[in-house]
Formats: structure tokens, sequence, C-alpha cells
């Protein structure tokens, strides 16, 4: 087992381990979007490693909520503004899925993840704190109009932290296809993007799933390429107060931290907006109505589910790609049980 292990490359704060690597890959990591990238491809100069980053820092200048400089920072401090065609797609985009997710995504939320702090101050926060503060962060508080964009109240706080890191890492696996690269991956914290494959012996990439309860052991593994898994959990951005675990997710209904019995969730997607927004929106849902959701096909995608009870749940699509590792399952982690 620790022999198939060694060949999963870890990267630092992330909920995924990618397979790869080889001399001939050049890869840079840096930080960025609240947390570390990675970007890995094969036969790449500098140059080109140079240049991905700095579009990666290009649309953390778009969608970032807390720089000053952000093109959202000037939305979310002036109530209304003309925005640019990117920030408009994602926008647009965001309400959109939030709106077929039964807002279980909310884009509004950033009043909410100020209010509990999770990685800052860590706040519990109170009922009447959380009452207060909820009526602010329904997306019906938000208008479009061409491409001007309006909040009825300061208090909004339009956040796309639970997409913009699958949207950006795709956009760099294209960037990095459009400037020559034919094998590469990117892991943006937790969102992982492929093209190619890891080498001429693989069938595309292998992208491994942590195991949320030894977060240095990985339960097995998706073969996947062209896709961007990404992964919401409770056990990276939390904190703990009187033995109770607070995480950065939460419910539009109650201002808390979600507790739908969903411990991780990796999405699979061709595209990198839906994995990130899916992930977080099914880790909201829930089991039931996360694999109700997938069999009304809306939107392509499959997914691995583990439940706090340490159950895993596969989607349809993806039986066939997503693997074991029947060591890890019973040996150190034995209380993960694999349901059909
Ligand atoms: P991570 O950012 O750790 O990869 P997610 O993609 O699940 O994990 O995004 C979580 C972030 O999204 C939070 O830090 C917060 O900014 C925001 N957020 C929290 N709850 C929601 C929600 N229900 N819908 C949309 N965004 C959310
Ligand atoms: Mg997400």
């Amino acid at each position: 087992m620790k022999l198939k292990k060694i060949l999963f490359l870890t990267a630092a704060l992330s909920f995924i381990l990618v397979s790869c690597k080889k001399d001939d890959y050049a890869s840079d990591t840096f930080f960025a979007m609240d947390t570390f990238i990675t970007i890995s491809a094969q036969d790449a100069d500098e140059n080109l490693l140079k240049n991905a980053a700095k579009e990666t820092e290009k649309y953390e200048q778009i969608f970032s909520r807390k720089d000053k400089d952000s093109q959202l920072y000037a939305l979310n401090a002036s109530n209304s503004s003309a925005v640019s065609d990117e920030l408009l797609y994602m926008i647009k985009n965001a309400f959109e899925i939030s709106e077929n997710t039964n807002y279980a995504f909310n884009p509004c939320l950033g009043a909410i993840s100020d209010l509990w702090d999770v990685t800052g101050a860590k706040h519990v926060a109170t009922d009447e704190e959380i009452a207060e503060i909820l009526p602010f962060c329904s997306p019906g508080e938000v208008k479009i109009d061409g491409n001007a964009v309006s909040k009825s109240d300061s208090k909004t706080v339009i956040d796309f932290g639970a997409c913009a890191k699958g949207y950006t890492a795709q956009k760099i696996i294209e960037y990095l296809k459009e400037n020559g690269a034919k094998n590469a991956c990117v892991n943006f914290g937790g969102n992982v993007s492929v093209c190619g494959n890891s080498n001429e012996k693989e069938n595309g990439w292998k992208v491994g799933v942590k195991n949320p309860f030894l977060t240095d052991d990985i339960i097995g593994y998706i073969v996947c390429t062209d896709k961007t898994v990404s992964v919401s959990g409770d056990y990276e951005r939390f904190f703990e107060s009187e033995g109770k675990i607070y995480h950065h997710i939460f419910d539009s209904a109650t201002g808390k931290p979600a507790d739908s019995g969903i411990k991780s969730i990796a999405v699979i997607s061709s595209d990198g907006f839906i994995s990130d927004a899916l992930s977080t929106a099914l880790f909201v849902m829930g089991v039931e109505k996360s694999l109700d959701f997938y069999s009304r096909r809306q939107y392509d995608f499959e997914a691995v589910i583990i439940t706090c009870d340490g159950k895993v749940f596969t989607t349809d699509g993806i039986k066939e790609d997503f693997f074991f590792f029947d060591d890890a399952y019973f040996d150190g982690a034995s209380y993960l049980k694999f349901e059909q």
C-alpha cells in the first residue's frame, strides 16, 4: 500500500492528492485565492508557468472578496455598479445554480462567513446575531440588469469562495493547453483540474480522495482527464469550541455550519465552476437530496460522498473510475464502508 501511495503527490492544505510526477514535469507552487496553488505541466518552460501564475492573479483580482483592489470588492462596497463580462458571467452562473440547488449554494452568505470568521476570530454566533444578518443573505437581494448589478442593502456581501477556485483551475488548464501543454494538472486547494495524462502509460490522471477522518491518508482515487475534481469537507477549515466543531460551509436556512451528515464530498465535472459550486451545495444538502439531485441530471457531474458515520456513496457514472484502496478500507480506516 505504501508504494502505491507514494505515487501520489501531496499538495499542502489540499483535500486532494494528485498522481504524477515525472522528471519531465515542471511545476510552480504559490499562494493565491486564499490557498496554496500548484500548477504542473509536462515539458513546460519557466515562462509558461510564470504566465499561468499571472493569469491566476488576474482571476483573483476579479473574484476575491477580501482583496481591496478586486472587482468583486468594488461591487460589494458600492451596492451598484457596472461589472466586467467575466464578473457578470460568474454572477449569473452563481445565482442560477443557487436557484437550482434550492439555495443550498448561496453566493450571498458573505456576512454569515464574516460573523463566524472560522479562520480568524472563531466566533460561535448567537441565534440573535444570525437572525439579524440572515435576511441580508438572500440571493433575492441582488438584481442584474444588463451588466449593471445592484444590491438592495450594503449588508449583503457577495462571495464566490465556493466556486471561483474550481472555475479558475479549469481556466488555467485551458490557458496551459492554448499555450502548448498537452498534459497538465493544477491544484487550487481542493480543486484539481487535469488534461491529457500523467504519463504515457496512464489513461488520464489519478486524483486521490483524502480520508476525511485521517487526513494524511487517502481512501482511493478517481481516474479522469479533462475534468475538475472539487472537494468540500468539514475538516480543513474549522475551529473547535467546547468540544464542538464549527466549519466554514453554511446552511442558508440556519446561518450555521451545515449539519447534513456529509463529512466530505468530491464532485467531478468537465466544468470546474460546476464541480466547485456543487461540491458545496451537495455538502449542504446531505446524501439523500444529493443523490436525488444527481438523478435529475440537470448538471453533468459525478460524486464520491463520505458521510460522518463513515459510509462512502458513489454516483452511477463514477463507479468504474473510482478505485478504493482496499487496504486503506480494511486497515487504516476500517470504519469506511462502501455503499453501492
Ligand atoms: P473551500 O473553499 O474550502 O474549497 P468550498 O468550495 O466548499 O470549500 O467553499 C467554502 C467557502 O464558500 C466558504 O469559505 C465561504 O466563503 C463560502 N460558502 C460557505 N457556505 C456556502 C454556501 N452554502 N454556498 C455558497 N458559498 C458558501
Ligand atoms: Mg465548492
